[in-house]
């Protein structure tokens, strides 16, 4: 049995985030309980019967969004349950559940844990009521830090909270204090990204019109060194450029994608990687409900990578990664050397301490990885 995630797209909000261009929409009761209707009732036994054809186990389930925890308690409860008895779960199965603070309280909580939620990430962003209210959000910090106490008071062992730094108008004092306010709650895992605004969003119109300006890369690099020794000190590894956790307490989920795993993925916007293609599911709730009522494919898109596109995706990915990439496996996978193939490039960048070759993983350096995309672009 070869081992494969599932991720579970909820694509339902409470409202949108100024920043966000995530496939979510504002939350309407109807579209949710025929969204719910598909998934168990459609989706999850045909993926159920897909990977088991395939002889592929399912190590790790995630449900994001979106905001899974916008929709009643009792869709979410018995997705979860019918994930975890159709779908073929290896016994340590990682199910985690994405939440936002002011969407879920503490019954609600319980019932995830009971119907198979072992795993909960929580969309924090910042534990600055100023910058929740630019990021549009819609709780504040007092909220993120009871979302984050009803959850451990529910017995949760195994809690993410997602920071956003880069902010416009925060300082460093006020980053610091969401990352201190996160380390004093002990969650098992953190991830810190900078803010970035994407076309298409009402911060990106803002910022057009030349209503903020957004810190300048020497000010998000000092930030970021910042952050990453504080939680360093506060005994977090930092397994992947912006994700830190416990020891042996990484998202199994998350390793799987950066070590180009195979994944599944069911519900509007998924995207799947399977048998060496990558496909994704079409954008609209509407057209998902039709088409899985109807025994249609749900694919938009799907092709096959080239070997050249898979090796770069590999270098990509392997080097976000704090343990860099496997040299044996990408030769055993790809059948190319990359020291060789790629000789020039990984000297210099050697020489100017950017990267370092370590039993048999080319990985960044600390310094490599405040120039991550430079690097990965020399050596595409
Ligand atoms: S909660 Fe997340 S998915 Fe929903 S609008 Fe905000 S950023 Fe987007």
């Amino acid at each position: 049995m070869r081992p494969i995630s599932v991720y579970i797209h909820i694509p339902f909000c409470i409202k949108k985030c100024k920043y966000c261009d995530f496939v979510s929409f504002p939350i309407v009761k109807q579209d949710v309980a025929a969204y719910f209707d598909a998934l168990i009732k459609a989706a999850l036994p045909r993926a159920a019967k897909l990977l088991t054809s395939k002889h592929r186990i399912v190590e790790t389930i995630y449900i994001g969004g979106g905001t899974p925890t916008a929709v009643p308690q009792a869709h979410l409860a018995e997705l979860l349950t019918s994930s975890v008895n159709a779908l073929p779960i290896s016994r340590d199965v990682e199910v985690t559940v994405e939440m936002n603070p002011g969407t879920a309280d503490a019954s609600y909580i319980s019932k995830i844990l009971a119907c198979g939620g072992r795993r909960i990430s929580i969309g924090v962003q910042s534990f600055n009521d100023r910058s929740l209210r630019f990021l549009g959000r819609i709780h504040n910090a007092r909220q993120a830090r009871n979302c984050f106490e009803n959850v451990r008071a529910a017995g949760c062992r195994n809690i993410n909270i997602d920071l956003i730094y880069g902010t416009p108008g925060e300082s460093l004092d006020d980053v610091m204090h969401s990352v201190d306010t996160a380390i004093s709650l002990a969650p098992e895992h953190i991830s810190v990204y900078g803010l970035s605004i994407p076309e298409g969003t009402a911060l990106h119109k803002r910022l057009r019109a030349g209503e903020f300006t957004l810190p300048s890369p020497d000010q998000q690099r000092k930030v970021y060194e910042t952050i990453r020794d504080t939680l360093r000190a506060a005994g977090y590894i930092q397994y992947e450029v912006s994700n830190y956790a416990k020891p042996g307490l990484e998202c199994r989920h998350n390793l799987n994608y950066w070590r180009r795993g195979e994944y599944i993925g069911l519900g509007c916007a998924a995207s799947s990687y399977l048998d060496g293609v990558r496909s994704r599911n079409v954008n609209s709730v509407a057209e998902y409900v039709e088409r899985m009522a109807n025994g249609a494919s749900v694919v938009c898109q799907s092709e096959r990578l080239s070997k050249e596109e898979r090796v770069e995706e590999a270098v990509m990915l392997g080097l976000r990664l704090r343990e860099g990439i496997s040299l044996s496996q990408l030769r055993r996978d790809e059948g190319i050397r990359l020291l060789q193939a790629r000789r020039n490039q990984i000297q210099r960048l050697a020489t100017a301490k950017l990267v370092n070759i370590e039993n048999d993983f080319l990985r960044l350096t600390d310094d490599g990885v405040l120039v991550a995309d430079e690097v990965i672009a020399w050596l595409t």
